[in-house]
């Protein structure tokens, strides 16, 4: 889906389609090149405003989610206008994005604007799947030599592939103008070849994050369930399997903030007779996908436990209660 240019129905040969709705009131996006396509250049057609304020995009992005009927896909692309708004934050906030393709052209001042984006997705945890120069450079029709039309500076960013560069080609200029599928054209053309390997690249790396997205989903570092058997007890079911059964009282004793553990001396500031006995979790955030945060019933909410720190702590009671039974 595309949301600030009209400009999508145009490429794609669909600019008097009108949309159709469901009996539940959503709507159908229309079908090109076994495409499912929904732009606010088909809701809105050509009296789409020119300018859209911040929260209105917000709320056509939510909607293109929510109220487009889009059922079974392979992939849903979304086309994101350049920069770091309310859109792409609301999107990276609102579901789960398999990751990100940045797009630039290979100038200092789209660079800036491509790193900005890159910060903000790494920020928001959203994976980068990796960088895409377009309007690379023109290829000689005569002597196949490469002419750099912007400048020779290659798009680089720590931990993002270069996926391809895309020519300039008249070809592909004309068949967006025409609205017709460059993929369907009987002779090949360098950005035809250029989009293809793009394309190849995008769905093997996703493969790849959702290979370790299953491992890190069955593994001590993913927390699938944190349960309450009963009042005053905690257990943490981890995506290994194992399970970790805390006592609240435990949990509250051994908070690891700055208020109840001396950050230098490793310290306990807190004193166990200042905890009532009967406290309890009211809430339990996840922070990241490292940490969870808890808010206890005497009002202390400060303490991030790690998985890594949870996991000492049943570990070193684990030691603890052997040694006291060899005793
Ligand atoms: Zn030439
Ligand atoms: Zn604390």
């Amino acid at each position: 889906c595309d949301i600030y240019g009209p400009s999508i129905p145009l490429m794609l040969g669909i600019q008097n389609v009108e949309p159709t709705m469901t009996m539940a009131g959503k709507v159908i996006p229309v079908v090109q090149n076994n495409l499912k396509v929904m732009s606010i250049g088909i809701v809105a057609g050509d009296d789409a405003p020119l300018i859209w304020r911040g929260p209105m995009v917000t709320q056509v992005t939510r909607q293109f989610l929510h109220q487009v009927d889009w059922g079974k896909l392979d992939i849903l692309v979304i086309d994101l206008p350049p920069g770091t708004g309310d859109v792409q934050i609301t999107l990276c906030q609102s579901i789960p994005l398999s990751g990100a393709v940045i797009v630039s052209t290979p100038q200092d001042m789209s660079f800036s604007i491509a790193r900005k984006a890159f910060n903000m997705f790494q920020r928001l945890e959203v994976p980068v799947i990796g960088l895409v120069e377009n309007m690379s450079f023109y290829q000689c029709k005569n002597c196949h030599q490469e002419i750099p039309l912007f400048g020779n500076k290659p798009l680089e960013m720590e931990g993002a592939p270069l996926l391809g560069r895309i020519p300039i080609d008249p070809k592909l200029v004309l068949s967006l103008d025409r609205g017709e599928n460059l993929f369907l054209l009987s002779e090949s053309s360098p950005a035809q070849e250029a989009l293809t390997q793009v394309g190849d690249k995008v769905l093997s790396i996703m493969e790849e994050q959702l290979e370790k997205r299953e491992k890190w989903k069955q593994s001590d570092q993913y927390i699938q369930s944190i349960q309450e058997p009963k009042p005053g007890e905690l257990e943490i079911h981890w995506g290994s399997g194992k399970t970790d059964r805390f006592s609240a009282f435990e949990l509250r004793l051994a908070c690891p903030c700055a208020m109840c553990l001396d950050e230098w001396t490793g310290e306990k500031i807190l004193r166990e007779d200042s905890i009532p006995l009967d406290i309890y979790p009211q809430k339990i955030h996840l922070v990241g996908n490292y940490a969870i945060q808890i808010e206890w019933s005497d009002g202390h909410k400060t303490g991030i436990y790690t998985y890594q720190y949870l996991h000492k702590l049943a570990e070193t009671r684990k030691k603890a209660q052997e040694e006291a039974f060899e005793i």
